[in-house]
């Protein structure tokens, strides 16, 4: 067959297809024309989950009537206009295909009034061909109405999910939106019923409207500040349901970005809710990656990375401290931590597995795994905080002969791994290097160490497991039940273990000790005044 241009229908259709793969991508699109606009309220209204009808309004600026024709050419924009502009793009358009690209699959009605203008615009376009133009009668701002999308692309159209999977794309498309903007009104029905109606207001109420007191109340919230920007957002934990939400924002635009969801799932453990929200230079964010603009790629993707890992794994520290644990106990150690770490007097072993020990007219027995568990957590996540972890230099590297799957791991949590200390590359087709580890590793587990790593990032994903790598590292490298300790060694462990701010629990915010009051084994005795006192 001889190469030759295709018409511009097909044309058409094929760059509509970038964009518009099903209901929700519409919506997204006008949502985002809308807010472009300035709009203060946006009502999205569909039929059939949008298969029907997804109908946007909004109160904008409006279109002025000379322009109306042009929104439906490709490469039509007001937004943006030298090459320049898209590297500092804050708009959320700027490629000037979403109207014809919508156009060009469906049967669509426009009808707009800019402020000022006395009467408005009506046009319609359908399967890509613009059709009638009329002066109208409108409110100011902007509807669209897009029917019996894909009627025209029937191969589309047998790629669209049951109406449940469309409507919850569409769902969660409105209200990422709405998390984002809760300074702007919002409304969707869905075959008139209402299903949103959220007055404008600030970011805790409207996660309150869309998610409700228990889900809100649960949420704990971090923020930090690097270099490459500003990083802010809400975090709640979700263990009884195993499930995972992540919704990432840059610059309030919601997106993908492979290095924030490695950042947050290193930090997080991936299993709870996330709202996160990137604020950063429009320069240095490249939102011209993908057609529907879903993606981001960052100038400084590590920079990024790891103001999101170390604000979140701040945040997990901080807030381990109120989980669990023998709280009551707190008090006693809060005030200063210097020092207290002296104050155990080591007594000896029980069974290999508790330390025994005095402090303070208390006995405590201490599980030797959680305490030292907790010293190493702690080390790790204040040299992530720092940035320089203290790592131990092999002489010769330690080569690890993996699978291809398990080297695949590695290099995924490659950004975590050396945030805590270790060093590697790949070594051959099969193997990598290790040359360096986290100081907490003895050297002589280095290749156990590293094995039982691997193995456990694998059963973390396998089982949807939300352990960090922070906490795999410090369960690993800490001394196990079973293990014989000498008397110092003891007394080292509990002196580090004494200095911990949240000695209580460890890194999986199990309890680690047990202590019984030596005035409660003085009553139990009998050994009160006027007894037999000798
Ligand atoms: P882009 O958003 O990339 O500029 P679109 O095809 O989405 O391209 O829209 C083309 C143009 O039509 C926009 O640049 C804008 O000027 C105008 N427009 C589209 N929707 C609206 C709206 N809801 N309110 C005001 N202007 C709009
Ligand atoms: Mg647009």
């Amino acid at each position: 067959m001889k190469i030759h241009i295709l018409p511009p229908d097909l044309q058409q259709q094929i760059a509509a297809g970038e964009v518009i793969e099903r209901p929700a991508s519409v919506v997204k699109e006008l949502v985002e024309n809308a807010l472009d606009a300035g709009a203060q309220h946006i009502s999205v209204d569909v039929e059939h989950a949008g298969r029907q009808l997804i109908c946007v309004t909004d109160d904008g600026a409006g279109i002025a009537p000379e322009d109306v024709p042009l929104a439906f050419e490709r490469f039509a924009t007001s937004k943006i206009d030298a090459p320049r502009d898209i590297e500092a793009v804050r708009t959320f358009g700027f490629r000037g295909e979403a109207l014809p690209s919508i156009a060009a699959v469906s049967r669509v009605t426009l009808l707009t009034r800019p402020h000022g203008a006395i009467l408005g615009t009506c046009a319609r376009a359908e399967a890509g061909v613009l059709g009638r133009i009329d002066e109208s009668g409108a409110p100011v701002g902007t509807r669209v109405e897009v029917r019996d999308l894909f009627f025209n692309t029937p191969a589309r159209r047998k790629f669209l999910r049951s109406l449940r999977v469309e409507l919850s794309h569409l769902v969660g498309m409105f209200t990422t939106f709405a998390v984002a903007f809760p300074e702007v009104g919002w409304s969707l029905t869905c075959d008139a019923r209402p299903l949103f109606e959220l007055t404008a207001s600030n970011h805790h109420d409207r996660l309150l409207a869309l998610y409700g007191q228990e889900v809100t109340a649960e949420l704990e919230s971090f923020d930090g500040e690097g270099l490459s920007g500003r990083v802010w957002g809400s975090f709640r934990r979700d263990s009884t349901t195993g499930r995972r939400s992540y919704r990432l924002f840059v610059n309030r635009r919601p997106v993908r970005s492979a290095s924030l969801y490695r950042a947050a799932q290193a930090a997080l453990g991936g299993i709870g809710m996330l709202l996160l929200f990137v604020e950063i230079a429009p320069e240095v964010v490249d939102i011209n990656v993908h057609p529907a603009k879903r993606e981001v790629r960052f100038r400084d993707e590590e920079g990024v990375y790891d103001l999101v890992f170390s604000t979140l794994t701040r945040m997990m520290a901080r807030n381990s401290s109120r989980v669990g644990g023998v709280a009551e106990d707190e008090a006693l150690y809060a005030p200063s931590t210097a020092g207290v770490g002296e104050m155990f007097q080591a007594i000896g072993q029980i069974e290999q597995t508790f330390l025994l020990a005095s402090a303070q007219g208390h006995l405590y027995m201490v599980d030797q795994h959680a305490a030292h568990e907790r010293v190493l957590y702690d080390q790790l996540l204040e040299a992530i905080a720092r940035g320089i972890p203290p790592r131990r230099a092999l002489i010769a590297p330690q080569v690890l002969v993996l699978a291809s799957r398990e080297l695949q791991l590695m290099e995924d949590h490659r950004q975590t791994l050396e945030a805590c200390g270790f060093t590697f590359d790949q070594f051959g087709p099969g193997a990598v290097a290790i040359r360096a580890l986290p100081e907490a590793v003895p050297v002589s587990q280095a290749e156990s160490l590293c094995r039982r790593l691997v193995q456990r990032l694998r059963d973390n994903v396998a089982e949807q497991r939300s352990e960090t790598l922070p906490q795999m590292l410090a369960c690993l490298a800490a001394v196990k039940a079973g293990m014989v300790l000498s008397l110092p060694e003891q007394q080292q462990l509990l002196r580090d273990w004494g200095k911990s701010a949240q000695l209580h629990a460890c890194a999986h915010n199990r309890p680690v000790y047990f202590r019984l009051s030596l005035d409660e084994v003085r009553r139990k005795i009998g050994r009160t005044a006027g007894g037999c006192e000798q």
